[in-house]
């Protein structure tokens, strides 16, 4: 893992129950952040918020269902009253609702837009206030390499995954002054619960198209995290870094 100084840092991850965000909240805790969990299991997360705490981490629960605007800004006003400050944004909470688009369902539409892009907008919108007040902040979108290259069943996904990158490049424009940056990670095959239902057959025929030869791991996508939120990363907004063992190169 990266070893950052995050001390005097606090971060919100969404997602953070399991995965990706799991992994995320947990290195920005071992490298010093206060990290503020939002999930929507209450019983996982506060499970998994256990395990960051007991690893010697500062982790705290929030229950949120980042799709809700009124519950974002409850919860955010939860999260600045316990916390004072958010320096650290990582919008990671996703789901999929695959299927031919011919088919697709005006609710596995919406969804999918739902959580993956509204959520990203409430969430930010919630919080970058108070980066802008500190004149420091580093956001962090989880998008998809669907979202750049799309993928057959995934029109919802893509969909919503390309909006996260045009909503990350437009907002590094406007907060870039402040000394915010604003990046996004395009994640390929990762072995978390969103990718464990496909069978071994079509996992080995996406791993046959990795390059390096290997499925991305939740670790990989968290050590990128990290890189953004570098002070030595100061310099980079408005980037989308393919994180995929060389897959779509
Ligand atoms: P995962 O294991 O399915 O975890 C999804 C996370 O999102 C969970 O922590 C879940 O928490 C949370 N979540 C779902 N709906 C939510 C909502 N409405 N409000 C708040 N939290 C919600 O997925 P993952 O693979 O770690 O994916 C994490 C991110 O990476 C997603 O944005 C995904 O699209 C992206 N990604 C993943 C892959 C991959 O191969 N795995 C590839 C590209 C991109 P609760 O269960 O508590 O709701």
């Amino acid at each position: 893992m990266i070893q950052l100084q995050l001390e005097g840092k606090t971060a919100v991850v969404t997602g953070a129950t399991r995965g990706i965000g799991f992994e995320v909240a947990r290195s920005l805790a071992k490298c010093g952040a206060k990290v503020a969990c939002i999930g929507t299991n209450e019983e996982k997360l506060s499970k998994s918020v256990d395990q960051i705490n007991s690893e010697g981490g500062s982790a705290k629960a929030y229950i949120c269902d980042v799709s809700n605007a009124e519950k974002v800004k409850e919860t955010a006003k939860l999260i600045l009253t316990d916390f004072g400050k958010v320096d650290i944004l990582v919008n990671n909470a996703g789901i999929t609702r695959d299927m031919l688009m011919r088919r697709i369902t005006d609710e596995q539409w919406n969804d999918v837009i739902g959580v993956n892009l509204n959520g990203t907008f409430y969430i930010t919108r919630a919080f970058v206030e108070s980066m802008r007040k500190s004149k420091w902040g580093r956001i962090v979108n989880i998008s998809s390499i669907s979202g750049l290259i799309g993928n057959p069943g995934q029109a919802n996904y893509s969909a919503s995954k390309a909006g996260v990158i045009g909503f990350t490049r437009t907002i590094s424009k406007e907060l870039a002054n402040r000394n915010i940056t604003v990046n996004a990670i395009a994640p390929g095959f990762i072995d978390t619960d969103m990718t464990a239902a496909l069978s071994d057959v079509l996992i080995q025929g996406i791993k046959d198209r990795i390059p390096v030869g290997r499925i991305g791991k939740p670790e990989d996508i968290a050590n990128a995290v990290l890189f953004f939120v570098s002070e030595e990363a100061s310099f980079i907004t408005g980037q989308i870094m393919a994180v995929d063992g060389g897959m779509i190169n």
